[in-house]
């Protein structure tokens, strides 16, 4: 990807953790690289086909003068996330904030805390098998969207028997492929959290459930915590998993057994 880079943008602002930062203020020094794909206007030499950096920078200093925070690494967060929302042609950004006037009470030339944000691909698959099944769907599916997160396009709802635990009633399932800003932790929270708030209750395991979300891929990455493990480790297994996955992500690929959803989804059949 193209780099668009802006160098050690000057601005004036109070973000400390000691009282005398939030008071006087200080200096602080925003170096950004914004990656996007610059060949449109490497062929047309429109502005409107780029991302125009006075605009970038002019947002940087709005922003980091809207607010106070504690931590440099709030506020780096803070930029990433308002420079990857208001842009949506930039995939992602590096970003370095300075410190030159730092009180630490030693020769230090500057402090600078940098991160790295991007947008990530993830599937989702969603199912349900209590109560109005459909609503449930469609209303998770709503509460994905954030400003962290879109929603890029979702599958059919099918009906499928229940597997495990059998004695209950049908599931509807689906499949969402989003674009996020979460790391998948955060984003095993947000579906949690949503979970939690359409009434889901965790009685019999692989039992009825009001909704159910399962983070089945997150870009190519492979994942084994004690709460979390992508990819899903039933998902080659599941053919409402993968039978609605196959709709909207035929080639996304398994990072673990390389194969495709389609392969998987065939093999089961
Ligand atoms: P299931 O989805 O297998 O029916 P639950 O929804 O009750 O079971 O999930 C149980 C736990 O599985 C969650 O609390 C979560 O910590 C863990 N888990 C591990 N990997 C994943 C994943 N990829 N997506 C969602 N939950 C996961
Ligand atoms: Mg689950």
């Amino acid at each position: 990807m193209d780099i668009i880079k802006i160098k050690k943008l000057e601005v004036f602002a109070k973000h400390g953790v000691l009282p005398e930062e939030n008071a006087l203020g200080q200096k602080f020094l925003i170096s950004a690289n914004l990656y996007c794909d610059t060949r449109k206007a490497g062929r047309t030499d429109d502005l409107a086909d780029s991302v125009n950096y006075a605009e970038v920078s002019q947002l940087l200093k709005e922003s980091t003068q809207e607010t106070v925070f504690r931590l440099l690494e709030r506020l780096a967060w803070h930029l990433t996330q308002k420079i990857l929302v208001t842009y949506p042609q930039i995939q992602k950004v590096d970003l370095e904030i300075e410190k030159p006037w730092a009180p630490v009470l030693l020769p230090l030339e500057t402090v600078s805390v940098c991160i790295t944000r991007e947008w990530k691909t993830a599937y989702l698959s969603i199912g349900s098998n209590m109560g109005n099944r459909e609503q449930y769907l469609k209303q998770a599916i709503a509460m994905l969207e954030d400003e962290n997160t879109k929603v890029i396009s979702q599958s059919d709802f099918i009906e499928t028997d229940p597997v495990g635990y059998t004695n209950q009633d049908k599931f509807l399932n689906g499949a969402v492929v989003i674009k996020t800003l979460y790391s998948p932790e955060e984003l095993l929270e947000k579906i949690a959290s949503i979970e939690a708030k359409l009434g889901r209750e965790r009685k019999i395991h692989w039992g009825p459930r009001t909704i159910d979300l399962d983070i089945i891929l997150y870009e190519d990455e492979i994942i084994q915590t004690e709460k979390l493990t992508i990819p899903h480790i039933e998902m080659t297994n599941r053919q409402f998993v993968l039978e609605p996955l196959c709709q909207i992500a035929p080639y996304a690929i398994h990072p673990v057994q390389h194969k495709t959803v389609q392969e998987l989804r065939d093999a089961l059949k």
